[in-house]
């Protein structure tokens, strides 16, 4: 199999402001695996917080494409994927631009969407929410209006107005809101107090209220919180499934943070072992792989798949949301086709 990569910028409609400041445009690099005349497509998206970057990425995929090149099939994916994990740890996002280049490959080879193969009921899909970044009333509410057709709001919040951000959604909508906090709230006595005045303001959870780091915390918030807690980046990949499990009432699983559908596999059958709920959900990236992990939402009970919306230059057309809900089509792989 031969692997071919490309770095590119995507831009955002507007400035995001979250937790951690603000953003205009986030690094991606897009591959390609090519194998008995057939491209997958595949994508890393880097936010500065996973501290991959256009170098990192190109760097590990250098020595990913030599591994590559001695796999006569794509069908051995276990191995595969097994030995470009050993090349390095981290460097999560580069893994995961591979895995989806070699799912989409496979799909493309048997001519069936991946969920097909999956065997997946595709009126399992979830409804994406629809994000909302920190800002002024008066972009608030513009951002709710466009995002009319999404059902679920998901809202960032940072500790500094975040009644105020929720009382301007509601003067508009009573629609339910996912609540983001980014770790935000330092303190696990002003997150209880929080998630108190947010319990009967129809919000489904609250993700990533503390510190991650700080599980001890979390589990004081877990047993006292009326609220569902999501970890998000408390967990990054299969095995810190066991460090929170008892203080969270589920995880958000990211292709990005898991290196790629291969192991979101595997995180979302452990995490049913312990009755966790599980969010899907995604970077800034196109819907090269939004697509990708679009093809796992039959299984889970959240998506936040909104990422190709909020760029300017999507470089590909996938899967897309009817009224809001995902709805997977019958392309090859991953479901997605490059525009550029
Ligand atoms: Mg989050």
């Amino acid at each position: 199999m031969k692997l071919t990569f490309a770095p590119h910028t995507l831009y955002f409609k507007r400035p995001f402001k979250i937790a951690h400041g603000v953003r205009t445009s986030t690094p991606i690099v897009i591959t390609q695996l090519q194998h008995d005349g057939m491209i997958g497509y595949g994508e890393a998206s880097m936010p500065p917080y996973l501290g991959e970057t256009h170098e990192t990425v190109l760097f590990f995929l250098n020595k990913a494409s030599i591994i590559l090149s001695k796999f006569k099939s794509p069908y051995d994916m276990d191995s595969i994927l097994n030995e470009i994990d050993k090349i390095e740890t981290g460097n999560t996002a580069a893994k995961a631009s591979v895995d989806i280049a070699l799912h989409d490959l496979i799909g493309k080879l048997q001519n069936k969407p991946c969920w097909k193969i999956f065997n997946y009921d595709k009126n399992k899909t979830p409804y994406t929410t629809y994000t909302l970044g920190i800002d002024e009333p008066e972009i608030i509410k513009q951002k709710v209006a466009e995002g009319n057709e999404y059902k679920i709001i998901k809202v960032k919040l940072n500790g500094e107005n975040d009644k105020a951000t929720i009382e301007t959604i509601r003067t508009i909508t009573d629609k339910p809101i996912a609540v983001d906090v980014n770790q935000g709230w330092t303190d696990k006595h002003h997150a209880l107090e929080m998630i108190e005045w947010l319990s009967d303001k129809n919000v489904l959870f609250v993700e990533q209220a503390l510190p991650k780091n700080n599980l001890d915390d979390a589990a004081w918030l877990f047993e006292r919180s009326p609220l569902p807690l999501y970890a998000d980046e408390s967990i990054q990949r299969l095995w810190d499934i066991n460090n929170v499990k008892e203080c969270f009432h589920g995880i958000n699983i990211k292709l990005m943070k898991c290196t790629g559908m291969y192991e979101a596999h595997k995180m979302i059958e452990e995490a049913r072992k312990h009755n966790l709920k599980i969010l899907i959900g995604c970077m800034s990236e196109t819907s090269c792989a939004i697509s990708a992990a679009a093809q796992l939402t039959p299984l889970v009970d959240y998506a936040d798949l909104d990422g190709a919306l909020l760029i300017k230059n999507n470089l590909f057309d996938g899967i897309t949301f009817i009224d809001g809900k995902i709805t997977l089509n019958e392309l090859p792989g991953i479901g997605a086709i490059q525009n550029y």
